[in-house]
């Protein structure tokens, strides 16, 4: 798996973090995520690699 090394065990705030691309993982450039919401935030999770994001 070709990433950027981004550590997948913690969870990335997009206002700290914004999308190198948009609509795409950072970590490895994959376009499919698992989303779910949960305390307000909405959570974007790589399917890939796993990386994720409070958008
Ligand atoms: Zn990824």
């Amino acid at each position: 798996m070709d990433t950027k090394g981004i550590d997948t065990s913690i969870t990335y705030e997009y206002s700290e973090y914004p999308d190198v691309k948009a609509g795409r993982c950072d970590n490895c450039g994959h376009t499919l995520f698992k989303s779910s919401v949960g305390k307000g935030n909405f959570l974007r999770e790589c399917r890939n690699c796993g990386m994720k994001k409070n958008i």
